[in-house]
């Protein structure tokens, strides 16, 4: 899988290469994105696939929240709130020193029920629909079923026959951990070094199997995939390659939908909605935007965030190598204080799904996501964990250096009526002296 002295040489021909090795933030527009209704049927995934996964998600919605009883108030349904942030918006207007027309949201995924993070969509989604398939083939449950029967000693006896096994960063495999164990599933997660302690902490006090590796996330990643191979009755979880995954962060989109139609936000031609994703392995923001693309077509333009030390996917994309190259080959860490988003070689699916539908890809620094993360704290009172505050800069990206994508799109007239979500991927389970740890060094920093 690794890349020629070939294509490495030719990478060097590519004018944003050295911007990317010395660090610098960046702004990439994405020559390949089409108009969205004529590749619409070209995609190996469509409209059909993300019904399925909602429909699926409100088959279980029963159980969720008898198991989780902090779902009850939304019936089982594991869903953040929008939330307008304009004192946010006031102080970015005035770090950056341009003014920044249209409004600005936070989709509070960082708290999202069960597990505080993004991957509480596509994690928690994967795990149940293996359990769901299992469960059906033994004869335990038809579609029509009470699903609150997953909830009884004599399913979860079944289950633990079966093991669950991830590669993670952190939150996948907190996601996965949580919702397996419930279950009853024999689950082991494999954390990469940035992995924080307080994680695996949780974990094992869940019943969990943590394997800690010293290496980065990508050999997590493999060591999960080589367990599976040796355990007999294993699902591997598959953060690399899952469409499971993909389509369950999918479902985000219809719920948006939902909630802007009741702020009464409109998302038309005159409209348009701007959505900024941190990205590491790419399925999750991947999978958002998909379902937001399928939702609001041309009107809705979708950007990645990504760490200047972990541009796995902007290098993927950019170079058209996608999984074939790591940020490693051209001499970048993948350290960040962004752990949820340090991983240096992209998913071998998402970038190409990607290529005709995201409108492009920002690079953050670490300063400035602890700069972000006191910002936020400050002016909004929501304490986020670093990877989130990628998707906060999105807004002054645009309107700074993305004149040519706004004059492409005949997008400068229409800014004053813009909507911009900041999707806010995680925070709300980080312990408090670790996030007072986070909000100091931010102090230090400014
Ligand atoms: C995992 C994660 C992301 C990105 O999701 P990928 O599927 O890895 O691209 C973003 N933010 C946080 C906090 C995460 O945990």
């Amino acid at each position: 899988m690794s890349i020629t002295a070939e294509q490495l040489s030719l990478l060097h021909t590519h004018s944003l290469t050295p911007h990317l090795q010395k660090l610098h933030e960046l702004l990439w527009l994405n020559p390949r994105l089409t108009n969205f209704k004529s590749i619409q049927d070209s995609l190996v995934l469509n409209g059909a696939n993300i019904e399925d996964a909602a429909s699926r998600l409100t088959r279980f919605a029963p159980y969720i929240a008898a198991a989780f009883p902090e779902t009850a108030i939304s019936h089982g349904l594991i869903e953040s709130p929008l939330r307008a942030i304009p004192n946010a918006q006031h102080a970015l207007s005035r770090i950056a020193g341009i003014s920044l027309p249209g409004k600005l949201w936070m989709k509070c995924d960082s708290h999202l029920p069960v597990s505080g993070s993004i991957k509480a969509r596509g994690g928690i989604y994967e795990v149940l629909k293996h359990a769901e398939t299992l469960a059906i083939a033994a004869g335990f449950l038809d579609k029509n079923s009470d699903y609150r029967i997953l909830n009884t000693p004599e399913l979860r006896d079944f289950f633990f026959k079966h093991s669950i096994i991830v590669g993670s960063t952190g939150n996948l495999g907190l996601s996965i951990g949580i919702i397996s164990a419930k279950l009853g599933f024999t689950v082991t997660v494999h954390m990469s070094a940035d992995a924080r302690q307080w994680k695996k902490d949780l974990l094992r006090s869940k019943g969990v199997t943590v394997v800690e590796h010293a290496d980065d996330y990508s050999k997590a990643v493999e060591q999960g995939r080589e367990q599976a191979k040796q355990t007999p009755l294993a699902h591997f979880i598959d953060d690399e390659n899952s469409q499971d995954l993909f389509l369950g962060y999918s479902v985000a989109a219809l719920r948006l939908q939902k909630q802007l139609k009741e702020q009464q936000i409109i998302v038309d031609e005159e409209h348009p909605l701007f959505v900024y994703l941190p990205c590491g392995v790419g399925g999750g923001p991947g999978g958002v935007a998909f379902g937001l693309k399928h939702v609001f077509g041309d009107n809705v333009h979708c950007f990645f965030a990504e760490p200047t030390h972990s541009p796995c996917m902007l290098l993927g994309m950019y170079s058209g190598l996608h999984d074939q190259i790591s940020v490693q080959d051209i001499g970048i860490d993948n350290k960040t204080c962004a752990d949820g988003l340090a991983v240096g070689r992209p998913s071998a699916f998402v970038g190409k799904f990607m290529e005709p539908l995201l409108s492009g890809i920002y690079t953050v620094s670490d300063e400035n996501m602890y700069r972000l993360l006191k910002l936020l704290k400050d002016t909004e009172q929501l304490s986020l964990e670093p990877s989130a505050l990628a998707s906060l800069p999105g807004i002054i990206n645009i309107l700074s250096k993305g004149s040519a994508y706004l004059k492409q799109h005949k997008l400068e007239d229409k800014m004053e009526h813009a909507t911009h979500i900041s999707w806010a991927t995680g925070g709300s389970m980080v312990p408090s002296e670790e996030q007072n740890r986070y909000y100091q060094t931010a102090t230090q920093l400014t």
